[in-house]
């Protein structure tokens, strides 16, 4: 039996018995675990309140070797984030984070880049405007690609090198970024986009979350955008199209 101390995002939490959960954390150390917290939803519990959706917590985790799931012990809050559950856009866009984490992580394979990307996304959207959330998001999802090396390549065309005009924009999936017109394959999986996408696509790969949370972007190129990074995440992630909170999502009316 090993015991760590680790600091970690609640990303998942599902009802073991009357008042213990399991939960699925994105931690530091260790990348995705899988714990036990008993007796949590006690009132007089002393772990009370800390395995909470988006959580950022310090606590023990005790594992047998090569167990899946482990046992929680001396959780503490070390922040919460608190705005994102209170607003439904916020809550979505997070729960999105929280489902994309889950589906591309692995346990015993710390993502430090990773954790320090969703500190920084969940604390801006915790204090951002909820008509920013997606905007935040989607960028969230841009540098998370840059990070794992796919993020999509813009400044010229892959295949000549020539810089882009804007007559026809078209960017490939597998080769991974812009392709100008003159070199675009037959059957190539490929998504056209404007110049306003293209630009917006450019911003977020280069931009802290502080400026983006303040860029102004229409609903409609939004979505050219989304759809690019959509895309690139599914096709080199690996990540399902459809992801529970985007249902969620698009309950709400966009
Ligand atoms: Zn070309």
């Amino acid at each position: 039996m090993s015991r760590i101390k680790i600091e970690a995002f609640v990303i998942r939490t599902t009802r073991l018995a009357e008042s213990s959960r399991v939960v699925t954390l994105f931690s530091r150390q260790a990348g995705k675990v899988k714990a036990v917290a008993k007796g949590v939803g006690k009132p007089k519990s002393k772990m009370s309140g800390t395995v909470e959706l988006f959580n950022l917590i310090e606590c023990l985790l005790y594992k047998k070797e090569n167990a899946d799931l482990g046992t929680m012990g001396d959780a503490a809050v070390l922040d919460d984030y608190h705005h994102i559950p209170a607003d439904t856009r916020k809550f979505g866009f997070g729960s999105a984070w929280c489902e994309i984490l889950q589906k591309t992580s692995h346990p015993d394979q710390p993502r430090p880049e990773t954790f320090e990307l969703t500190a920084l996304f969940f604390k801006t959207l915790d204090l951002s405007e909820p008509g920013n959330a997606g905007l935040l998001f989607w960028s969230a999802l841009f540098k998370m690609l840059a990070i794992e090396g796919y993020a999509p390549r813009l400044e010229k065309c892959l295949s000549c090198g020539k810089k882009k005009k804007d007559a026809k924009l078209m960017i490939s999936l597998g080769r991974g970024g812009l392709i100008c017109a003159g070199c675009i394959e037959e059957d190539e999986d490929a998504i056209p986009v404007s110049q306003s996408a293209f630009d917006i696509l450019g911003a977020m790969g280069a931009g802290g979350f502080e400026d983006i949370a303040e860029m102004e972007v229409s609903p409609r190129i939004g979505r050219e955008a989304a759809e690019v990074i959509l895309s690139f995440a599914s096709y080199h992630l690996g990540l399902p199209r459809n992801l529970k909170s985007f249902k969620f999502l698009e309950s709400l009316g966009g």
